[in-house]
């Protein structure tokens, strides 16, 4: 059985890359990636302890793209993690994410909720700040109980304190993942918040630039969204892909191994990373 998306506390999770591989370790999980949002400082450690424990272990990431003003997640698997042209990227999407942080604290100081950049760097490890810090820390001050109700009022789509990442383009993310040598899947497309022909869209423009995969394999789609990504996987010849999402006490009622997906979506991704090879060395 394999899990290949998750988060540490390297992004928006709450168990450190170590916790995530014994967690998948107890839950049966054979192959797993770690997926950090836009940062793979916790592959390394990861890598190790999976190596101990007998867990084949892929380099991760999840990157947040823009498509018309809205997030898209990019996932990448096998990142070579010694690219310094892609390192030095991803350092700068850090610190677009920093200039968007600071953006959302002053949206949230016009609503009356007064929290300070430095607040926010505490409660993160590492230089890749998500919505999720900045709610732990609106929760904690009492302006709101849960997450999903931070979402749900201040930091979701189209929310008071709602910025969309900058100037991230997809295209460029899956441009930036190929040249890497990953093998690149479009995350969760049933979540991606534009019309389903939109999302076919996106689908069409990626795979032109080397889309590798679609996420089919989610705890919250439907069967309905399912064959109708399905059929579009079919024809244009993707891999399907799939994992958890798991984000440790972040995300309730998802475990590590969720979704009991097959070692066989391994190995046709292994066999698309050979494929890959062999044309980038043509
Ligand atoms: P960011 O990368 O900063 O845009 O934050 C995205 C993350 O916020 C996602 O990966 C989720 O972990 C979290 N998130 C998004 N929407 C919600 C929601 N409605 N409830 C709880 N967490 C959410
Ligand atoms: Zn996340
Ligand atoms: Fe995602
Ligand atoms: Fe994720």
């Amino acid at each position: 059985m394999i899990d290949l998306h998750m988060h540490s506390t390297f992004s928006d999770g709450t168990m450190t890359p170590t916790e995530l591989v014994e967690r998948a370790k107890d839950n049966g999980v054979e192959v797993m990636a770690i997926t950090d949002h836009d940062n793979i400082d916790g592959l390394r450690e990861g890598n190790i302890v999976a190596t101990k424990l007998g867990i084949t272990f892929i380099n991760g990431i999840e990157i947040s793209a823009n498509y018309k003003n809205k997030d898209i997640h990019i996932l990448g698997y096998f990142i070579n993690l010694e690219d310094k042209e892609f390192t030095n990227w991803l350092k700068k999407l850090g610190e677009k994410r920093y200039t968007r942080t600071l953006k959302i604290l002053q949206k949230l100081e016009k609503v009356g909720i007064k929290i300070s950049i430095d607040e926010v760097k505490e409660e993160v490890r590492g230089n890749v700040i998500g919505r999720p810090h900045i709610a732990k820390i609106i929760i904690k001050k009492g302006y709101a109980f849960t997450m999903n109700e931070v979402f749900d009022r201040y930091l979701g789509d189209g929310k008071v304190a709602y910025i969309p990442k900058i100037g991230v383009d997809m295209v460029e993310v899956v441009e930036r993942l190929k040249s890497n040598g990953a093998v690149i899947s479009l995350a969760h497309p049933h979540l991606i918040s534009h019309t389903d022909d939109t999302v076919v869209n996106i689908i069409n423009i990626l795979v032109e630039v080397g889309l590798d995969g679609l996420e089919l394999y989610y705890p919250s789609i439907n069967i309905k969204k399912k064959n109708r990504y399905l059929k579009i996987m079919k024809k244009k010849k993707l891999l399907l892909t799939g994992g958890s999402d798991f984000h440790g006490l972040n995300r309730a009622g998802v475990d590590i191994g969720l979704g009991d997906i097959s070692v066989e979506v391994y190995k046709k991704m292994l066999v698309r990373k050979i494929e890959n090879n062999a044309i980038n060395s043509k």
